[in-house]
């Protein structure tokens, strides 16, 4: 069975039948109709807006022998053989960029067409040409044979050089909007029987954000189980990178509301939807944020700078090419290093369960993103500001301190060993992946200090540490306490303990309250910490 996807099968045949790009159809229409032909046309746009359907259907009627009212008759020989003519020259400059098809099809251009008025090039992607591909287009360019047009296709304009563009006549072909995108996938359905409530055509044309032939693609692949689609179907195949869902996933990072956001990475991290289509979505959330901060005056603690790095950040994994973790958990350490809370009135612990969080989210702050300035390299030590009445904060303090208090090097080259093998243990992959990022820099006989290479990694660890300890302890085979760090803080707390050896100070064991990760605990206020604390000279080796 010859199977033709529903985007070729379905693809214009005359202008009539283009969905939208109404100025671009009449004004190419109408040239027909006043034989007022250009020797080149440049077409841009999004992909699937229909500039290579429309270079198709625009040279066909050219070539008409008797156009009517500037649609091509279907009737003429020239018509019915166009898809076989070898004056319509059709060339991929994404496969053929080369100088030396250029080359050739500049040779070629001499020879008059063999049985059509004109002899028409249709060059796709037409800037991926190398420069000397151009530079070779653009002698005939200069200089076209009476018989010649040329059509080009590109969705990057900014890439094709003026000198090309400045002999074009150009069009921009806008996106579909929702109805237009709507009418057509309702079309299909009614040809190929296919059964399609409303709903579920509404949230095809929104997920496919102006691109028919992604519109399309997804309805070709819907129906391929089966001939009824609903919304339900349409939410759990690609619901995660609806608009809804994109958007719903930026508020969450503009409300701090960490709960969601994770919620959200679960239905990510089972879904297989592509994560680069995920990625590029919200890439373009964030920009329009980014826009509407500088065009109009809108109150944000979510500033430009941090839409600008957030962007730069998802661009960068989307080029990774080395991802071989889930790459949503990936996305979901970016996203959730946006998160922190404010000094004040914060009440809620990012070391408390999770269960906890759901009981009390009324009390978890609804605007606390912090201004660039906490996400420099300073990160850390404002983060500490902020966070100052944190339970999280507190156990960092006193399982650093108690790690302090015996750190033996044999015992950290002991567990650094075993460290390298942990890829090999039953560790949960979320879990493990955390882990691998991190490393082990001082280790006593009841403590381990992590240190993690990004803040949301040590952010991610601490908000599990329980978890994780119970694994980590079996891993060892010993009862002991972990905590992990940034690179930032550690840094930090080394330098303070190098103070501490100098000046003969003695580090004490804390006794660690199980109160120390309860609620109740985060009223107890900063001054009451745990004071310092002497050190024992020989006993401690510091990485
Ligand atoms: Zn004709």
């Amino acid at each position: 069975m010859n199977y033709k996807v529903f985007y070729r099968k379905y693809r214009p045949n005359n202008f009539q039948s283009i969905i939208g790009q109404e100025y671009t159809k009449n004004m190419l229409k109408n040239a027909i109709k006043h034989e007022k032909i250009s020797h080149a046309y440049i077409f841009t746009g999004p992909r699937g807006t229909g500039k290579t359907s429309t270079a198709k259907i625009f040279a066909k009627t050219i070539n008409c022998e008797n156009p009517i009212d500037g649609e091509a008759c279907e009737k003429c020989n020239s018509c019915l053989n166009f898809t076989t003519s070898s004056d319509i020259i059709e060339i991929d400059a994404a496969s053929n960029n080369g100088v030396d098809e250029i080359r050739e099809l500049i040779n070629n251009v001499k020879i008059a067409p063999t049985n059509s008025k004109y002899k028409i090039y249709i060059i796709d992607e037409v800037h991926m040409m190398t420069t000397s591909a151009f530079n070779a287009l653009l002698l005939t360019l200069e200089e076209p044979p009476a018989h010649v047009i040329f059509i080009m296709a590109t969705t990057n304009i900014e890439s094709v050089p003026i000198t090309i563009l400045s002999r074009c006549q150009r069009f921009d072909f806008k996106k579909m909007t929702m109805e237009e995108l709507k009418k057509q996938i309702n079309y299909v359905c009614k040809e190929e029987k296919i059964e399609i409530s409303d709903e579920a055509c509404s949230e095809i044309a929104s997920i496919s954000e102006g691109g028919m032939r992604d519109a399309l693609s997804l309805l070709d692949q819907l129906s391929s189980s089966s001939k009824t689609i609903t919304i339900e179907e349409v939410l759990s195949n690609y619901g995660s990178i609806s608009g809804i869902f994109i958007k719903n996933i930026f508020k969450n990072i503009l409300d701090n509301n960490i709960e969601e956001l994770m919620n959200q990475f679960e239905q990510l991290k089972n879904s297989c939807t592509d994560y680069k289509i995920f990625i590029k979505k919200l890439i373009q959330e964030v920009m329009n944020y980014a826009i509407e901060l500088k065009t109009n005056i809108i109150s944000s603690k979510f500033s430009y700078e941090q839409a600008k790095k957030l962007i730069f950040e998802l661009n960068d994994c989307l080029n990774r090419t080395n991802i071989n973790i889930n790459p949503y958990i990936l996305i979901e350490l970016i996203c959730i290093s946006y998160i922190t809370k404010k000094s004040e009135n914060s009440a809620v612990s990012i070391s408390e369960t999770k269960e906890n969080i759901s009981e009390n989210t009324d009390i978890i702050e609804k605007e606390p993103i912090l201004e660039e300035s906490t996400m420099t390299e300073n990160s850390s030590e404002i983060f500490n500001q902020i966070d100052s009445n944190d339970s999280l904060l507190k156990l960092k303090e006193i399982r650093v301190n108690n790690c302090f208090v015996g750190a033996k090097k044999d015992l950290l080259q002991e567990l650094k060993n075993m460290w390298s093998d942990l890829s090999t243990s039953p560790i949960p992959d979320e879990i493990l992946n955390l882990l691998i990022d991190s490393e082990i820099v001082a280790v006593s006989s009841t403590n381990v200090i992590i240190v993690s290479q990004l803040e949301s990694t040590s952010l991610l660890i601490n908000r599990q540490i329980d978890e994780i300890s119970d694994y980590l302890c079996e891993f060892f085979d010993r009862e002991l306490q972990f905590i992990a760090l940034t690179i930032e803080e550690w840094q930090k707390e080394k330098q303070k303990y190098i103070e501490n050896m100098k000046q003969g100070k003695k580090y004490e064991l804390i006794e660690e309250s199980p109160i120390i990760i309860e609620k109740s605990d985060l009223e107890i206020s900063i001054s009451e910490k745990i004071a310092q604390e002497v050190f024992e000279h020989d006993k401690i080796e510091i990485v």
